[in-house]
């Protein structure tokens, strides 16, 4: 796994902007809102505990039912289920947008909430959604974990939600990190407890492990450089988004650090250095370089042979997760890739196996042939053009 590495062009250069100064928002004049410029917010340790919070807070539980996008992570499912709710499945398209219709169809009276995924960063059409929970007096849950960024005009992602959730170790170098926020809600009546001071340690030394790891700069020099020298880190976490080395490693941590959805993480306050990390993040420049990655992988890969751009158009209040891509041969060209050392998302492989295969026909194609390539700021414009040729001619 290491040498993989190797094939990535200048990944030992670190000229990656992630963290520099607290300049949120902006830049070269697109201003794009960000989830956790929602008011009510609060840090804890991972996005799915942020769904479970979510649910208890909305007194979701026994006899009620939540509706859930048939294109999942499992863990938006097992928060569900230790609610005591049960999830049913509503279907997308091929946009990625929710078939408002079917998930209508679904709403009963036991119906409680339903759960909505900005897919890939691609914002839901939220007034209409939210016009539907009003109707039918159910409770939205914005899951943002893909969309850190994005809103209209001023109004960040999630405000139209009761509850929105993030995950920001998806988009920021850090070990844990999810949070619960609400623009509807206070949330101040929950408190958090601190994590212990051996999580705290041991995020603070996995960030700066993987630092020093990676680029050898002295054991005193970290605190100065490591913000900008994290790459490897960031590209582990890329690589660790592919579910199923996911489920494996995450396992691994769960075995100590309970990061896999585990109810004793509920309540628990995000990591000091986590949340030190976030404060000191650049927004504008993760923006700006997330969106030119997407945009010059979507010119390389642009009528690639075998494979659709399931998303082509980048609006202006768009900051893209990853680039998403149909791939017909999606087996083969995912195994050639890996061997290559092209890091690659497979979101939604493993749908919950309680639901119905049937649910929904975009659901079960996405599972198993939508690959995801990273656009991350952490990659610059030779990274990305060594990415895209590399799977256009996988794709041949
Ligand atoms: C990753 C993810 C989650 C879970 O977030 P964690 O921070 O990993 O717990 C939930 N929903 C979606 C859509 C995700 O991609």
């Amino acid at each position: 796994m290491q040498n993989e590495l190797q094939q990535i062009p200048s990944l030992r250069i670190p000229r990656s902007p992630i963290l520099t100064t607290n300049s949120f928002g902006t830049s070269h004049g697109r201003n794009v809102p960000s989830v956790i410029e929602i008011r009510n917010i609060l840090p804890v340790t991972s996005g799915r505990v942020a769904i479970a919070m979510a649910l208890k807070d909305a007194q979701i539980g026994k006899g009620h039912k939540v509706l859930i996008p048939a294109y999942h992570c499992t863990a938006m499912v097992e928060p569900v289920l230790w609610s005591s709710a049960t999830p049913i499945f509503y279907r997308i398209k091929h946009d990625t947008s929710i078939d408002i219709e079917d998930a209508i169809s679904k709403v009963d009276q036991d119906v409680r909430a339903i759960i909505i995924v900005h897919y890939f960063g691609f914002p839901q059409d939220v007034v209409t959604i939210r016009q539907m929970c009003d109707k039918c007096g159910i409770t939205l849950i914005e899951d943002c974990c893909h969309s850190f960024f994005g809103g209209q005009a001023k109004t960040p992602i999630g405000w139209f939600a009761d509850y929105a959730i993030a995950s920001p170790w998806k988009f920021f170098p850090i070990f844990d990190g999810g949070y619960l926020l609400s623009s509807r809600h206070k949330l101040d009546h929950i408190n958090l407890r601190t994590p212990s001071v051996y999580f705290q340690i041991k995020a603070f030394f996995n960030i700066l492990e993987r630092a020093v790891e990676y680029q050898g700069f002295g054991a005193i020099t970290p605190l100065v450089g490591f913000p900008l020298k994290i790459k490897q880190f960031v590209w582990d976490t890329i690589k660790s988004l592919n579910v199923s080395s996911t489920e494996s490693s995450m396992r691994k941590i769960s075995a100590d650090d309970g990061i896999e959805f585990d109810p004793r993480w509920i309540d628990i306050k995000m990591s000091i250095v986590s949340r030190i990390i976030m404060n000191m993040a650049s927004l504008g420049k993760i923006i700006e370089q997330r969106c030119a990655n997407y945009s010059a992988l979507r010119e390389i890969l642009n009528d690639a042979p075998g494979a659709t751009t399931i998303l082509p158009n980048l609006a202006d209040n768009i900051v893209p997760h990853v680039f998403p891509l149909l791939v017909d041969d999606a087996d083969k060209v995912f195994r050639h890739l890996i061997c290559l050392g092209v890091p690659i998302i497979r979101f939604g492989e493993f749908l919950w196996a309680g639901m119905d295969r049937n649910t929904c026909k975009v659901a079960s194609r996405y599972s198993s042939h939508l690959l995801q390539f990273p656009c991350h700021q952490g990659l610059n414009s030779k990274d990305i053009v060594w990415l895209g040729q590399t799977i256009r001619k996988a794709l041949q």
